[in-house]
């Protein structure tokens, strides 16, 4: 049997199709047409004004930041629970993570903590991450991020086609961060993206990304740049992924229902929940296996991996990571305790029934034979 993966790339003939169109055009490096139309398909499926297309969300957060003004020996508060690139981007700066932990109610950044950290930190930046393809709690985070005027940057790589009350993914805050990684919802290989509705952050961004090249024909530079662009191929390929979104969206949701049904009478095993108001994409579904079912995850884990089912553990948050944990914290027990018990489970847009039956089958068992 073949192997079942996390989260996989889905691509197929309309995406070769597209790739080839971008190659026969002759625009093989990162300008042309394709990133131009790119750029507009992912502000209209954000919500914003303008879209800039990058070779990797990191590059995203990082081109963020820089822009909303966070440099040496800054804070910026961030969610612990994330995949490192979020810190790392602040780290680039010279910056310093304040890392605040998750609430319950949707495993991200818990706006109670945050009010804490602004009352008594100098935040200059604030990057909430939508975690698992569910969106942070803006309306009261954006509050906040007002009340004590520190720019917002919405980290939405793993959440694009999610919504809060009605609002997409990427809408929040003064820039967002996308990622077309490999295991994202939709990818180009590896890329990302800024979307903003502010029209001179998108071509600062753009003139950054490409070495901040002042327009001399000996190419004058005054600032330092980055070679951060998307290419036209790649950006040929993002856009056939970004027109199967809604369809992704969906076979994700319907994963997660699945999941959900077959295991929501197990004592014990509870999902990740959907706030009030939102619409997770469930890029991953993840379990908490509470060790009172006689099981932990990470023997659901291996006993997944010896059925040839890869599943992975919760993101591990950054403050207990060995780079970041000298930094401080505010709170740190939930996102803890989510990593401790947390498992995501194979949740791609290419995963079909049977697979899953089979992820199924192998998280039954295994957590009947602890019982
Ligand atoms: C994937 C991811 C990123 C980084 O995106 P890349 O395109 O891989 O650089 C940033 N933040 C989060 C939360 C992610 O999951």
């Amino acid at each position: 049997m073949d192997r079942i993966y996390l989260s996989p790339p889905d691509v197929g003939a309309h995406d070769l199709s597209a790739l080839s169109r971008a190659f026969d055009s002759g625009w093989i490096a990162p300008l042309g047409e394709e990133v131009d139309a790119f750029e507009q398909e992912l502000a209209a499926a954000t919500g914003r004004g303008h879209g800039v297309a990058l070779s990797s969300g990191t590059a995203a957060l990082h081109l963020s930041l820089l822009m909303a003004g966070v440099g040496a020996g800054d804070k910026v508060a961030v969610s612990s629970l994330t995949f490192a690139a979020t810190a790392n981007a602040i780290s680039y700066l010279g910056a310093e993570p304040v890392f605040i932990d998750s609430e319950m109610d949707s495993w991200n950044m818990d706006p109670r903590l945050l009010a804490e950290a602004l009352a008594v930190e100098d935040i200059a930046a604030c990057v909430p991450v939508d975690i698992y393809g569910q969106m942070a709690d803006y309306p009261r985070i954006e509050e906040l991020c007002r009340d004590h005027d520190v720019p917002l940057i919405e980290d939405a790589a793993e959440a694009l086609g999610a919504t809060l009350h009605g609002f997409p993914a990427g809408s929040a805050g003064v820039m967002a961060a996308l990622s077309f990684n490999g295991n994202k919802i939709i990818t180009t290989s590896g890329g990302g993206a800024i979307v903003t509705d502010d029209i001179d952050l998108a071509e600062r961004a753009r003139w950054l990304a490409s070495q901040a090249r002042e327009p001399a024909p000996h190419y004058e530079h005054t600032t330092v740049g980055y070679n951060y662009r998307l290419s036209n191929l790649l950006a040929a390929l993002g856009r056939s992924q970004l027109a199967d979104l809604a369809r992704r969206v969906d076979v994700r949701r319907s994963h997660n229902t699945a999941y959900r049904e077959a295991l929501e009478a197990t004592k014990g095993v509870t999902f990740m929940p959907e706030a009030d108001g939102s619409r997770a994409t469930f890029w991953l579904t993840c379990v908490l296996i509470d060790p009172s079912t006689g099981v932990t995850s990470e023997e659901a884990r291996m006993h997944l991996e010896a059925m040839g089912i890869e599943a992975r553990p919760v993101w591990k948050p950054m403050h207990l990571q060995p780079v970041f944990s000298r930094y401080k914290t505010y709170g740190g027990d939930v996102s803890a305790s989510l990593f401790e018990t947390g498992l995501c489970l194979p949740s791609g847009s290419t995963l079909g029934p049977d697979d899953r039956d089979r992820v199924i089958n192998g998280l039954l068992s295994v957590l009947s034979g602890g019982r």
